[in-house]
């Protein structure tokens, strides 16, 4: 750090030189991030300086929470859900099985059962809790198998967890199969609707996540995603009070006697901007929304079928994975020659594709049509090497 202050002027100058660097979402399909609402930008910065950690000091922004508890909680059919506004779905995931975990303290080797496809916080999650995740395989169209499920369950399992909108194809577990299997062997059920608790709500075909499913007993999901809402938002609920209990630690020196969250001082210009959008936009605003992004996703799924390459799954969401070869290759020369930032899969390996609210139907057929000139490249370059070994043999002769 310097010894002398810098005038703004310098200052500024150097943040612009740095969010130069930052790319525009504008060609971003890699994300399932967004522009926040305008909106949700102005209840931001009005709220700057609150604290959620020691809000006691902050009443008119904890009441505001709340109003977003039991808006999320009416989304998600709950009437009365217990919880609090996190940083993301990575918090909300970890919450949820330490909560689990402090419930079942009497399991001396616990494990939960999540979905191979599950993201990647539940790798942090057995590496900080110390708890076995133990990955059930998926089907071929990528949900969980269930039977395979009700196989890992043993004496020490003491949660499952459930994916409603996967990060890699967007896809959703049978989270009814997995309520009653979980009722059936009285363990907690965790639904994962980080992406998919803003876009499910709102397609046309009903699919069954939330808590009208009686053994879900929390909820993940992110504003900070489809919600529209700035970073950092996310937010986890319960169905029972008591599941709050097993987060809580005292807080001696704090307005708060006791405080249930991960971290300590917590955004309240986040649930600011959460309570402003999800009341300005309401349930008509995120039903255009996504309507507008699923539209966008069904044009992008016509103009890839019409250049001969197809999904690995029907797009259930907003998100399409594109069976091709090289998607690596793919990825490199969508970015170098056209700056559009897709990323790949690992099982099966795709090009993924989050069609999110910034994306614009030109954008969409320009990148249809970049991509074909790419995979038209790649095609040739494969049929080129292949030529090559046609006529020379291993060993350098010609065959
Ligand atoms: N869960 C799912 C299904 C996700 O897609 C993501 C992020 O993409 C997360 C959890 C983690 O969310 P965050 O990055 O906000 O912590």
């Amino acid at each position: 750090m310097q010894e002398h202050g810098q005038n703004w002027k310098d200052v500024k100058s150097s943040l612009i030189q740095a969010k130069s660097k930052d790319l525009p979402y504008e060609k971003v399909l890699s994300s399932m991030c967004t522009y926040p609402h305008p909106i949700a930008i102005e209840a931001h910065k009005m709220f700057i300086e609150s604290n959620m950690g020691d809000y006691g000091l902050f009443i008119g922004t904890y009441e505001l929470e709340q109003k977003v508890l039991a808006m999320l909680g009416d989304l998600l059919h709950n009437s009365h859900p217990y919880g609090y506004l996190t940083t993301g779905g990575t918090e909300s995931n970890i919450q949820a099985v330490r909560a689990m975990l402090n419930a079942c303290k009497s399991i001396r080797n616990p494990n939960i059962i999540v979905p191979a496809s599950a993201h990647f916080s539940f790798d942090k999650i057995a590496d900080i809790l110390k708890i076995n995740v133990l990955k059930a395989r998926v089907l071929s169209d990528l949900v969980v198998d269930t039977e395979h499920v009700i196989s890992l369950i043993d004496q020490n399992t003491v949660g499952l967890v459930g994916i409603a909108g996967s990060t890699e194809f967007g896809q959703v577990d049978p989270i009814s199969d997995l309520s009653k299997i979980a009722i059936d062997n009285s363990i907690f059920l965790h639904v994962d609707a980080a992406f998919g608790g803003f876009v499910l709500p709102f397609v046309s075909q009903h699919v069954p996540f939330d808590f009208s499913l009686p053994g879900v007993t929390s909820i993940a999901i992110d504003p900070h995603k489809m919600g529209m809402s700035t970073i950092p938002s996310g937010a986890l609920l319960f169905r029972e009070e008591k599941m709050m209990d097993f987060l809580r630690v005292d807080t001696p020196y704090l307005t708060i006697s006791s405080q249930f969250t991960l971290t300590g001082t917590r955004s309240g210009a986040s649930v600011a901007g959460t309570y402003a959008v999800m009341k300005h936009l309401g349930k008509e605003g995120y039903c255009q929304i996504v309507d507008r992004c699923m539209s966008l996703t069904h044009l992008l799924l016509n103009e890839v079928r019409n250049i001969g390459v197809n999904p690995v799954i029907d797009p259930v969401m907003n998100i399409i994975a594109l069976s091709v070869s090289q998607p690596k290759k793919i990825r490199k020369e969508l970015a170098t020659q056209f700056g559009w930032q897709v990323s790949i899969t690992k099982q099966p390996p795709s090009i993924r594709l989050v069609i999110m609210p910034h994306m614009t139907e030109a954008n969409i057929l320009a990148f249809s049509r970049d991509l074909k000139h790419v995979l038209e490249q790649v095609q040739f370059s494969e049929n080129n090497e292949s030529e090559k070994d046609r006529i020379f043999d291993g060993t350098g002769n010609m065959s």
